[in-house]
């Protein structure tokens, strides 16, 4: 199938990067999300990654120009009626997946396909929730989509070949590399990924080492970029929790039981840099570890 067009519900983090690179890959875009505040946020986001791209010199401030004229900001979904693929990239919520669904289905051509950028929840399921699963898909972008470069692609029971193809296909188009992942909790990245976060976060709770401790042996110890706790804040504690909630009833493993620290830092609503606090405090000069 030929996308012309590409519809993303959700303007966060990774909904305003996934639209950031199909804009500049030249395909029109839709951007929604719940309020004003949010789009903005996201449209102001995308500006700012796409200044930084000139300054480096990765794309001309011509090319800037031309993406950030393809999106179109929208509060209803009632916009994403001409789209050819729909990219759902809302809170990691399940029941608001669903609910988005359920909007979005009637508005969307019969041959428009879905997907989701979900980082654990079965795609099966979701795709169960819809009235198309042969044309629904997962394609799991990495944050921040503009600078990093893989995708996993799931394909739930029902996902047809040519719904793989096209999925496949457009990824390409983005200059980013596929690793294909069977339909399990939280696919590959996040499999390995999360419980090493969780357990971070576990060994900060056991006082074997303070924030910056951890981070640092990390880092240097293991050779990591980032330490687990400020990869942690980077993703967002919300959807840390959320993918080890999903892998710990997904899996019935006790290896996979959130740390209740965790689970404390989201009720405080300290949800990592995007609340401005979590595992380090973002709010002045530099970032200041909270433990
Ligand atoms: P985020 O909190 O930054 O953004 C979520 C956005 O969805 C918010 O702007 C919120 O207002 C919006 N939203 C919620 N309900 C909505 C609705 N009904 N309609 C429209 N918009 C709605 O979260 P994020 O980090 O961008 O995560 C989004 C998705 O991407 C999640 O499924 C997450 O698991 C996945 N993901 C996250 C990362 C990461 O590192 N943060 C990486 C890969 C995938």
């Amino acid at each position: 199938m030929d996308i012309g067009k590409i519809g993303v519900v959700g303007a966060g983090q990774m909904g305003n990067g996934i639209a950031h690179v199909f804009a500049l890959a030249g395909f029109g875009v839709v951007l929604n999300d719940l309020n004003q505040d949010q789009l903005d946020k996201g449209l102001a986001t995308i500006q700012r990654n796409m200044e930084r791209q000139v300054a480096r010199g990765k794309i001309t401030a011509e090319d800037e120009e031309k993406a950030l004229a393809r999106i179109q900001p929208t509060l209803s979904v009632n916009d994403f009626a001409d789209v050819d693929l729909a990219i759902e990239a809302a809170t990691e919520n399940e029941d608001t997946k669903v609910k988005i669904f359920e909007n979005l289905c009637p508005v969307l051509k019969s041959d428009a396909l879905i997907a989701t950028n979900t980082s654990s929840i079965s795609i099966t399921r979701l795709a169960s929730s819809t009235d198309r699963p042969e044309q629904f898909i997962g394609l799991h972008f990495m944050n921040p989509v503009p600078v990093m470069k893989l995708v996993e692609i799931i394909r739930g029971i029902a996902t047809s070949e040519d719904t793989f193809k096209t999925g496949y296909d457009i990824i390409s188009k983005l200059d980013k590399t596929v690793a294909v992942s069977e339909d399990f909790p939280a696919f590959i990245v996040n499999r390995i990924l999360l419980p090493m976060i969780n357990e971070a976060v576990y060994t900060l709770y056991e006082g074997v080492g303070g924030v910056e401790a951890i981070d640092t042996a990390m880092r240097l110890g293991a050779n990591h970029p980032m330490g687990p706790l400020q990869l942690a804040d980077f993703i967002g504690l919300d959807t840390c929790l959320s993918i080890m909630q999903v892998l710990n009833e997904g899996l019935a493993d006790t290896k996979y039981r959130p740390c209740p620290l965790l689970t404390k830092y989201v009720e405080a609503g300290w949800l990592g840099r995007k609340t401005g606090r979590g595992f380090y405090d973002y709010r002045g000069e530099t970032p200041e570890p909270t433990r």
